[in-house]
């Protein structure tokens, strides 16, 4: 054995197990079937501008031991997420807070705002059974048809009827003027970019990129006496029971030579007939001034086997299959798994860390 570890995949979850095991005295192999670091929270400059390669990614913990142990890494900026909706033209403040209720309802007050939403909350009684009955138990039938319906079924492809409630209870009801989109108390972004904070944590970890593990497993097996595996779980056992479904993602990029596109750094678009889902331009997450900007239209799109994977479709009849595989992931000795896709999870950037965290705790001692 010439390492301690072999962790393939280099994001998030790898990186900080990587640091973890580094700093109590292991040795570690990162391998990444990709050419670069940092799996999807992966940023590069494009005139200038840190682009979020693969969608926004926001930073945000209420976590003080993952928010203490990214500082470490990176230096954070004050940037905190106010997304705005456009539907059909009309401008709606997210999430849903006393601005989108004036906007909705014309409501100035709490008192008035509140009897609203309890008199369209009544139309769901018990517990909600899908994220439509959620979303319409949470904010009313209104705001389920403006700002959540379209959105939704275009981001998952599928109906809300048709899709765990969980996913909607993200999102932050509140009875005061705050369009902050996160309840945590810490919240940024790394102000040299994501890909310089991942570098910081490997450190002189050795990372062989462009390396895919699948292409000879029993050799790469061989370097190490453990294995972390954070790639698809299903993947790992070569799909015997079968594919867990996954949502993906295209992106549009586009470089514009002027200076401010859409004022913000993320416009949702919550009607059905805008094929995209929402434009990201890249330099309000900086502050930027450069003079020109770039931005990024996302597009939802249906996952096929060897798509990039970037959201598990947390249904039941996905949860039952993942548990099939976890079954057999437990039994494993030599191998363990974490992170969004081994996992399954619809993981956000602080509980990866934690998770890792977690489980350098326990093999580390
Ligand atoms: N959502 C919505 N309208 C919006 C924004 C979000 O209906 O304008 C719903 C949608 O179902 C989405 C979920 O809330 O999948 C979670 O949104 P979030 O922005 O947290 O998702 P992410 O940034 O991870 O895609």
């Amino acid at each position: 054995m010439i390492y301690d570890y072999l962790i393939v995949g280099c994001g998030l979850f790898g990186a900080t197990f990587a640091h973890q095991a580094t700093a109590a005295g292991k040795t570690c192999l990162i391998i990444e079937k990709s050419h670069h670091i940092a799996g999807h929270i992966h940023s590069a400059k494009v005139a200038d501008i840190d682009v979020h390669v693969f969608g926004a990614h926001i930073f945000h913990t209420g976590n003080e031991r993952v928010w203490a142990y990214v500082n470490q890494f990176a230096t954070f900026n004050r940037f905190t997420n106010a997304p705005i909706a456009n539907y059909k033209g009309k401008i709606y403040n997210l999430p849903f807070n006393m601005n989108t209720f004036y906007q909705m309802w014309g409501v100035t007050t709490p008192a008035e705002a509140l009897a609203k939403l309890e008199e369209q909350r009544a139309e769901v009684q018990g517990e909600p059974a899908n994220l439509e009955e959620q979303a319409i138990k949470l904010v009313g039938r209104d705001i389920y048809e403006t700002l959540i319906k379209d959105y939704t079924e275009k981001q998952w492809g599928r109906p809300c009827k048709d899709l765990p409630a969980f996913i909607i209870r993200r999102l932050p009801v509140r009875l005061i003027f705050d369009n902050n989109y996160f309840n945590d108390p810490h919240q940024g972004i790394p102000v040299d970019g994501y890909d310089a904070m991942v570098q910081a944590m490997l450190g002189d970890t050795e990372v062989r990129l462009d390396t895919d593990y699948f292409s000879d497993q029993a050799y790469y097996d061989s370097l190490a006496d453990k294995v972390l595996y954070t790639g698809p779980i299903d993947q790992f056992y070569n799909y015997r029971f079968g594919y867990l479904e996954y949502r993906s993602l295209r992106f549009e990029t586009e470089t514009l030579d002027q200076p401010n596109y859409q004022g913000n750094a993320v416009i949702n678009y919550t009607d059905a007939d805008t094929p995209y889902t929402r434009i990201i331009e890249h330099k309000h997450f900086n502050f930027g001034k450069q003079a020109k900007t770039v931005i990024t239209r996302e597009y939802p799109a249906e996952w096929q086997p060897g798509d990039e994977p970037y959201y598990p479709v947390n249904n039941a009849a996905n949860q039952a299959l993942f548990e099939r595989y976890k079954q057999l992931a437990i039994l494993e000795e030599k191998v363990f798994f974490g992170g969004r896709l081994a996992e399954y999870k619809y993981y956000n950037m602080d509980q990866v860390i934690d998770s890792a965290l977690h489980l350098g705790d326990q093999i580390n001692g």
